[in-house]
């Protein structure tokens, strides 16, 4: 029977992976708690049960937006729906209110706020509801990014009704699952499904910063006519980025919290209509948006979690059709997240897992093998090889950095902890800079140990070390870096370090400069820089100044 209705009134062929079971369990009225991944189909999995029950089913959803375009396709296939939302006009609520009295309704959204009021328990409980769902059910948990404090309200109306709950989310750690069973089922046991968090059609591809900017426009510019979304760090930078893109004709807006309500609708509105236009965006962009044929997500910065970053990048190819991902991450943005969470007003325990999950997205971004299996087993599924991410396109060169990450602790060691990764890298290939000479540090017995290895090649085992948190920046010491517990048995000799060859590969100089002049002659310096810029907006290519000694000049 819930084939036939699938067929009937939403005109699907099949079931997509899990909905079934989860459909049967919340029509036999289990509780029920269900995870899926963004794209999943948990509308259905809520919708399709309250046709078979007797009564009404109240759905709790936190965006208008996402409950009129709901309501709206369910009138469309027949279903007799509703919503009780700020938005109503007075006629729109008492349409409402008469089917509910007449027994007619079969699903009525309504937003969590619409609890704070003591008129709607009593008008529900007088309704017939035989059944509770919610959607988007981590914006009951107080540590999210989308915590919604009337979500906490619907444990009440749970308690006040004594009908069955089936609660939904894409939000797959253990830490939000179990503040969902507490807050929404009195911490008694729902029956749980977690399944089909595989999206086999994403390509998914980190690469290191080297040119942030240019990475992402050679992204867009190779995939000119298709729909895509940017998600950048900051505000600003999805202005810059729009802006740039436009400059090359590349239809593009950007979309951040800092915009008024009514010009966010319009680029969403846009965004929805429109084929191949790019939104770059800060993380705002997104909850609404229901758009099946994005062809790609980008992040210019690394996300602030592996959570997030699946939220994100699922946002692609909800149609199944192939879709591609970038995401870049530097140093910087290590340090950028870490700093956030150890700023935040979060308690200590709850900063320690907000780590572990930036940890795990680093991990990802360092991996040496299959992306998709490291994502997969994070969210406690196996895998094989999936022969669809950059890693399994190209496997990396692996080799034993244990000599290299030994030397690089050593060096922050003996440095007391204090400094940066410029100043380390000085240290370990000789650099007598002023800074370093002036704490003694040339006089250390790690200064200069590091010399055979190259500077960018430094940068990157540094920066794979961060990635695998055996170095953390310290905020009390102006993001001076520390070693971490991970990194004790590397320097008792215990644990041997795989780390990867950098991926970067520089487009070659068209130009190159050659000169006599030393770093300390600043103007000359500058004017050489100056150049650098022109010749290379002119020819549109990189174009670098290189040292006698080899150092070379962005
Ligand atoms: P979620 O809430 O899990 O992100 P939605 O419920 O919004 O996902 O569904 C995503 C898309 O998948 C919608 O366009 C929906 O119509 C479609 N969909 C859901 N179930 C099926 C199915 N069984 N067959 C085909 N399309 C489906
Ligand atoms: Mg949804
Ligand atoms: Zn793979």
């Amino acid at each position: 029977m819930p084939a036939d209705l699938l067929r009937q009134v939403w005109g699907f062929d099949g079931f997509r992976p899990g909905q079934q079971e989860i459909v049967e369990s919340v029509a036999a009225g289990r509780d029920v708690l269900a995870i899926m991944p963004t794209g999943g189909g948990k509308s259905l999995c809520y919708q399709l049960p309250a046709l078979m029950r007797e009564g009404v089913t109240v759905v709790i959803s936190p965006l208008i937006a996402l409950m009129r375009d709901q309501v709206r396709s369910l009138r469309e296939a027949g279903v007799a729906a509703g919503a009780l939302t700020s938005g109503n006009t007075e006629e729109e609520s008492d349409e409402v209110f008469a089917a509910l009295r007449d027994g007619s309704l079969r699903l009525l959204y309504m937003a969590p706020e619409r609890l704070a009021s003591g008129a709607t328990v009593p008008m529900l409980r007088r309704a017939g509801i035989t059944a509770i769902a919610v959607d988007e059910a981590h914006c009951v948990s107080q540590w999210g990014h989308d915590f919604r404090p009337d979500y906490l309200r619907v444990g009440e109306l749970r308690r006040a009704l004594g009908v069955p709950l089936a609660a939904f989310t894409a939000t797959a750690d253990a830490e939000t699952r179990d503040e969902i069973v507490a807050r929404l089922f009195d911490g008694r046991a729902p029956q749980v499904f977690l399944r089909g968090f595989d999206r086999p059609n994403i390509h998914l591809a980190f690469q290191p910063k080297d040119g942030p900017r240019r990475q992402i426009m050679d992204f867009a510019r190779a995939r000119r006519g298709q729909s895509g979304i940017v998600y950048c760090a900051t505000r600003a930078r999805t202005e810059t980025l729009s802006a740039a893109l436009n400059a090359e004709n590349i239809a593009a807006v950007a979309y951040h919290g800092g915009m008024e309500a009514d010009q966010r609708r319009e680029v969403e509105a846009r965004f929805q209509r429109e084929d191949g236009l790019i939104v770059t965006a800060t993380v705002a962009f997104g909850m609404g948006i229901d758009k099946p044929d994005i062809r790609w997500v980008a992040h210019s910065d690394l996300p602030k979690s592996i959570e997030a970053y699946y939220q994100e990048i699922g946002r692609a190819g909800r149609d199944g059709a192939p879709a591609e991902t970038l995401t870049l991450y530097g140093p910087d943005d290590i340090r950028l997240r870490r700093t956030q969470i150890d700023e935040g007003l979060a308690p200590a325990e709850r900063k320690e897992a907000d780590h572990a999950r930036l940890n795990a997205l680093l991990g990802l971004a360092e991996a040496i093998s299959c992306r998709r299996q490291h994502l997969l087993g994070y969210f406690g599924e196996t895998a094989a090889p999936c022969g669809n991410c950059d890693l399994c396109d190209t496997p990396p060169e692996i080799f034993d950095a244990t000599q290299p990450v030994r030397m690089a602790l050593s060096a922050i060691l003996r440095t007391g902890e204090w400094f940066g990764q410029g100043h380390v890298i000085d240290v370990l290939l000789g650099n007598a800079t002023e800074k370093v000479t002036a704490r003694g540090h040339d006089q250390l017995p790690t200064f200069g140990v590091g010399k055979a290895v190259p500077k960018g090649e430094w940068q990157a085992i540094l920066r794979q070390m961060l990635g695998r948190d055996l170095i953390r920046p310290d905020p009390e010491r102006h993001g001076g870096l520390r070693i971490t517990a991970a990194a004790h048995p590397v320097l008792r000799g215990e644990e041997a370090v795989m780390l990867r060859r950098d991926l970067i590969r520089r487009a070659k100089p068209a130009a190159v400069i050659r000169t006599q002049v030393s770093d300390e002659d600043a103007p000359l310096l500058s004017a050489l820089k100056a150049k650098r810029r022109a010749l290379a907006e002119a020819q549109r290519v990189p174009a670098y100044v290189i040292f006698p000694d080899r150092t070379l000049i962005e």
